[in-house]
């Protein structure tokens, strides 16, 4: 078995891995970052539907590496491994990990998310904590993350804005199609307030990335520009440029060797010849994304650990988030919004970005006050198979075919265009929420795979069925039709976090202030798996940013050494 020495040890690449490589490296130290996928480089993306959207290209075969997902079915659990259901919690697992793939809709977390105990009080039946750390703690970093990452946007105040401490972001907003125009003129006449979402998208070149052309296939698919701020673009080639990063794809982590406070060692295999590797590092850095971060610490346990590393107060795997939320849609058509909107907003490419934060927090004398949520507004996913798909039925369930599908594919595609919404609230933490693992069920190495019971909490559905009927009044103020919406408590699976929650108590968490394993002294998790709420945005500009902050903090704890 071949030996590698390192400073710093990172395992996975992805949003939370690259930024601590590039604190790392930046710092002068030599870090090893492996990542278990394939490099594809920038001239490697392609559009193609059926190899990013309905194929394993970016992602482990099912049969291979799978999880079992265990949910609530007529009042017993039952457990369904992902082979089966064909149900993916593989993300994006290549160099730079899922943020290759995200649509890069990018908001800080606010204030009052750090301590929404304090603010809202104890939920029956969840295990709301207050963060150890504050919005003040993370606000540079989220504007290290804004430069370094590439956000572009425009800062409008408002109530419910997070505060920042620099005027505005680094880049202008990114390019607005023309129905933007009624969608702000219906938010008005409603008196909602539409704001500029915020993305990690380039609008113009920057150094050797490229601004956005408007690919029209963005979410899911590689960027061929170098626009969009994925962890490889943002950090992985910078970190590589200091000459001090080694990156070792195809090598997948299996377990980490640990005295009782101390890694020593991490174990890995080489995915394309299955030969063993043994790396070993002063500091070691888990950030494989939370569900998978689990499962390592799991699987890594020992004498010393029986339960696995971190696992001293049987926190680990406990309190998994996922964002809470739901979706709807509504369709607009010519003879609404005339001939010349209509054939502006068939126009593929420009997007809608716009996003409401109304009811961030609700407070008001009929509904009382209660933790609301954010809301993001797009085109419904241009994929051309997902949306011929959705029309081979009638409306009765009844396949069809020839000319009556020609007729409703004509109608789908050159029609109408679909605006969509995603609700995005707390996903509260809860005892029936879970990952764990099981030696009954094991992947290609021979490792037991995550099993993430999932369930949520009454509150997450009522707060995302309120916050669905505004889009839906919206929706129809703006005319459309065929209007729906859908909360059912479904988890969004590209969207994971806590497992691995911090604190300043070593009995009620895993990691502390700092990201560090309680009880062991090298060893820090740095993706979302430290969240003990998610807050009521998408995590991955939180992720970055704490990553950074951990970066910063090992950096530091390496020139004591
Ligand atoms: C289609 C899509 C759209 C999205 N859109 C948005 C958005 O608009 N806004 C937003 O905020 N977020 C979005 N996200 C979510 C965002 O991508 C994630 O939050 C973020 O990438 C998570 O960062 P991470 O570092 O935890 O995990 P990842 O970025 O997934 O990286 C983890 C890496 O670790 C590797 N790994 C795992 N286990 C091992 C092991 N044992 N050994 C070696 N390597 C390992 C994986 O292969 C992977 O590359 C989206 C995600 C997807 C898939
Ligand atoms: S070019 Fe723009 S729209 Fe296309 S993938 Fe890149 S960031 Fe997204």
């Amino acid at each position: 078995m071949g030996v590698n020495t390192f400073d710093a040890v990172i395992i996975g690449s992805g949003a939370a891995g690259g930024a601590v490589a590039y604190m790392l490296t930046r710092a002068g130290l030599d870090v090893a970052l492996i990542e278990k996928g394939r490099l594809l480089r920038r001239e490697d993306f392609t559009k193609d539907e059926l190899a990013y959207c309905r194929r394993d290209i970016v992602t482990p075969n099912l049969f291979d590496e799978y999880h079992i997902i265990e949910m609530r079915q007529n009042g017993r659990w039952v457990a369904t491994p992902t082979y089966e259901s064909g149900w993916s919690f593989w993300n994006g697992n290549i160099v730079g990990g899922s943020s290759n793939l995200m649509s890069g809709m990018f908001h800080r977390m606010h204030p009052v998310d750090f301590r929404l105990k304090s603010a809202f009080g104890a939920v029956k039946g969840a295990n709301v904590v207050d963060w150890p750390i504050g919005y003040e703690d993370l606000e540079p970093y989220y504007t290290l993350a804004e430069t370094l990452v590439g956000i572009s946007g425009k800062f409008s105040p408002h109530p419910m804005e997070p505060p920042r401490f620099t005027p505005d972001f680094p880049y202008p907003p990114t390019r607005e199609n023309r129905i933007v125009k009624r969608f702000d003129a219906a938010c008005r006449h409603l008196g909602y307030t539409p704001l500029v979402t915020p993305r990690a998208i380039l609008s113009k070149d920057q150094g050797r990335r490229h601004g956005c052309y408007y690919s029209n296939f963005c979410g899911s698919y590689g960027c061929g520009s170098g626009a969009k701020g994925s962890s490889r673009e943002a950090f992985i080639v910078p970190a590589l440029a200091t000459g001090k990063l080694t990156l070792l794809s195809t090598t997948h982590v299996t377990r980490l060797l640990a005295d009782k406070h101390k890694v020593y060692a991490a174990e890995a295999v080489d995915t394309l010849t299955r030969k063993p590797l043994r790396f070993e590092a002063e500091i070691f850095v888990v950030a494989a994304q939370a569900h998978e971060s689990v499962r390592l610490l799991f699987n890594s346990a020992n004498r010393y650990h029986p339960l696995g590393l971190g696992n001293h107060s049987k926190q680990l795997g406990k309190n998994l988030l996922f964002s809470g939320g739901g979706f709807g849609t509504g369709e607009l058509h010519r003879d609404v919004l005339g001939d010349a909107m209509f054939e502006a907003m068939m126009e593929p490419g420009w997007f809608i970005n716009r996003s409401l934060l109304d009811w961030y927090i609700v407070n008001d004398s009929w509904h009382g006050r209660f933790k609301g949520g954010l809301i993001e507004w797009m085109f419904e996913h241009q994929n051309i198979i997902a949306r011929a798909l959705k029309e081979t039925r009638d409306d009765s369930g009844k396949l069809v075919w020839g000319e009556a599908l020609a007729k409703k594919l004509q109608r789908r595609f050159c029609d109408h265009k679909t605006l969509r919404f995603e609700i995005f609230n707390d996903w509260l933490p809860t005892d029936e929420c879970y990952i764990s693992v099981d030696t009954a069920y094991t992947d290609t190495y021979g490792m037991p795979v995550g099993k993430l019971r999932i369930a949520n909490h009454p509150q997450d559905i009522r707060v995302g069925r309120f916050l669905a009927q505004k889009c839906e009044r919206l929706l129809k103020t703006m005319g459309a039709r065929r209007i729906r919406s859908v909360v059912n408590g479904l988890p969004a699976q590209n969207l994971i976090a806590g497992g691995c929650r911090f604190g300043d108590d070593p009995n009620t968490s895993v990691l502390d202030r700092e990201c560090k394993v309680h009880g062991i002294r090298n060893l820090y998790v740095a993706d979302a798996s430290f969240m003990p709420t998610g807050g009521s945005v998408p995590y991955t500009w939180t992720i970055y940013a704490n990553a950074l902050r951990v970066g910063e903090i090992i950096a530091k704890q390496m020139r004591r050494l």
